[in-house]
C-alpha cells in the first residue's frame, strides 16, 4: 500500500475519453489500496484560450493592476477539470471530491501571475482519504494573504503537485504526462534517444530550465529541497517512466546523462563601445528593469581597444530588448547595435561531468566533425551550453548525443 500524488497534465484531462482514462486509472490505485491525492491542470489548450481572451480585452500584456483579473480568468481552466475529474473518478465508484486552491489552503505570497507557495493545510485531504474520498485538487493556484486568486506561472500545476507532496509526505510525487519519461534527447530531433531510469535533480533542474519541457522547473526545486520522490511518466501507456532522485547514487554516473535544447533564443550585441568600467551594467541594467531575463553573456576587447559586448535573451523578448539598447546607444558611444533571433541553444548536462576532465573539449570535437560553427559557449559545475545558428541546431543535438554515446544502439 502506498501514498501517491498523482498530477495529470492539460493532454491528460484534454478530452472527455481521456479523463475517463484518467479515472480508470486512479481507481485501480485505490481499488488496490493505495492513498491517492490528484492534481489537474486544465484541459488542454484552455489556458491559452483564456491568457488570449484577456490579451484581447486588455489589448496587450496585463499592467500590475489588471494582473488579480488575469489570476481570476486564467485559474478558472482548473476549476472546471478538477470537478470533471472528480465527477469521473465518482461515477467510476471511486468516491472524490474536487478543491481549488484555496479550498486546501494553498497560501502564496502576493505575486500575480507568478507567485511562490508559502503553506499548504493537508487536514481536509487526510479526512478525505481516512474516509475513502480521493481528493482531486486544482493545480497552478493559491490565495494570498488578502484572499485574492493567485497563479504560479504557465505550467506550474506540477509545482502544485509536488507541494502537495511535500506537505503531505507522500511516497512518491506522481507526474503523468503526454511522453514516457525524461530522454537522453528530444526523441524527435534524436531517432535513438533513450528513455532514463532515474536523473538527479540537479540534472532535472538543468534540462527544465534549458529546454526540456517535461516538467516545471520550479516543481524540480521543490524536490531539492523537500527529498520528495518524484517520478515522470505517461499517462497514456504502462512504463517506469524516470524518478527523479535526490540522493546521489552508489553507481558510476555517467558523464553526460541528456542533451537538451531550446530555439527560444535570441542575441544582441553592442559593438565597438569603450573599454571602460561601468559598460555591462549601463547595458544590462536597463533590460533587467524592463524584466527581461538575460541567459548568456559574453564579452570581447579588440586590438583597438574597444569591446562588443553579446547577451542572449528568450525569443519574445527580443524586440523589446533591441529597442532598449538601442536607445543608450548613444549613451554608450557604441558604434552599432546588432542582433540573431534564428539562434538556438544546445546544452549537455550531467553530474558526472564533475569528476571528468575533457568533456567540452569532446562536444565541440563532435561540431567542429559536422562544421557547426558555434557562436556562444557558457559552461557550469553540470552542464555546457553552446549557441548555434538554428539551422544547425538538429545536427548539433545528433552530434553531441553521439559524442557522448547516449543513443539505444551505444549502451545494447
Ligand atoms: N493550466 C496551466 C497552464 O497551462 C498550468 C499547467 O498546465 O501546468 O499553464
Ligand atoms: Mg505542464
Amino acid at each position: 500500500m502506498a501514498f501517491y500524488v498523482q498530477k495529470f497534465g492539460g493532454t491528460s484531462v484534454g478530452s472527455v475519453e481521456r479523463i475517463d482514462a484518467v479515472a480508470n486509472r486512479v481507481a485501480g490505485f485505490v481499488r488496490g489500496g493505495d492513498r491517492v491525492v490528484v492534481v489537474v491542470s486544465a484541459m488542454s489548450g484552455e489556458t491559452n484560450r483564456l491568457e488570449a481572451l484577456g490579451g484581447e480585452v486588455l489589448r496587450g500584456h496585463p499592467s500590475e493592476t489588471q494582473a488579480r483579473e488575469m489570476d481570476v480568468l486564467l485559474s478558472a481552466g482548473e476549476q472546471a477539470s478538477i470537478a470533471l475529474v472528480a465527477m469521473a473518478l465518482t461515477r467510476q465508484g471511486c468516491p472524490a471530491r474536487s478543491y481549488l486552491g484555496d479550498q486546501v489552503r494553498i497560501r502564496t505570497d502576493a505575486n500575480h501571475m507568478k507567485a511562490r507557495i508559502e503553506s499548504i493545510d493537508t487536514e481536509c485531504l487526510l479526512a478525505d482519504l481516512d474516509r475513502g474520498v480521493t481528493p482531486v485538487v486544482a493545480g497552478f493556484q493559491g490565495m494570498n494573504e488578502s484572499g485574492d486568486i493567485t497563479t504560479f506561472g504557465r505550467g506550474a500545476s506540477d509545482t502544485t503537485a509536488v507541494a502537495v507532496a511535500a506537505a503531505l509526505g507522500v511516497d512518491e510525487c506522481r507526474i503523468y504526462t503526454d511522453v514516457p519519461g525524461v530522454f537522453t534527447a528530444d526523441p524527435r530531433i534524436v531517432p535513438d534517444a533513450r528513455r532514463l531510469d532515474s536523473v538527479t535533480f540537479e540534472e532535472m533542474l538543468e534540462l527544465a530550465s534549458l529546454g526540456s519541457k517535461v516538467l516545471h522547473a520550479r516543481s524540480v526545486e521543490f524536490v531539492g529541497k523537500y527529498g520528495v520522490p518524484m517520478r515522470v511518466l505517461s499517462s497514456f501507456e504502462e512504463g517506469l517512466g524516470t524518478l527523479v532522485t535526490t540522493e546521489d547514487q552508489d553507481m558510476e554516473q555517467p558523464v553526460v546523462s541528456a542533451i537538451a535544447h531550446t530555439r527560444d533564443e535570441a542575441k544582441l550585441t553592442v559593438q565597438g563601445v569603450p573599454d571602460v568600467p561601468g559598460v555591462a551594467s549601463r547595458i544590462l541594467g536597463p533590460v533587467g528593469e524592463a524584466s527581461i531575463e538575460v541567459d548568456m553573456i559574453v564579452q570581447n576587447v579588440g586590438a583597438d581597444g574597444l569591446a562588443d559586448f553579446t547577451f542572449t535573451v528568450r525569443r519574445a523578448d527580443y524586440e523589446r530588448a533591441r529597442e532598449i539598447v538601442e536607445s543608450v546607444q548613444g549613451e554608450l558611444e557604441a558604434r552599432a547595435v546588432t542582433g540573431d533571433d534564428r539562434i538556438a541553444k544546445v546544452s549537455a548536462v550531467g553530474v558526472g561531468m564533475r569528476s571528468h576532465a575533457g568533456v567540452a573539449t569532446r562536444m565541440f570535437d563532435a561540431l567542429a566533425a559536422k562544421n557547426i560553427n558555434i557562436l556562444m559557449i557558457s559552461t557550469s559545475e553540470i552542464k555546457i551550453s553552446v549557441v548555434v545558428d538554428e539551422h544547425s541546431l538538429e545536427a548539433a543535438v545528433n552530434a553531441i548525443h553521439d559524442a557522448f554515446e547516449l543513443g539505444a544502439d551505444a549502451t545494447a
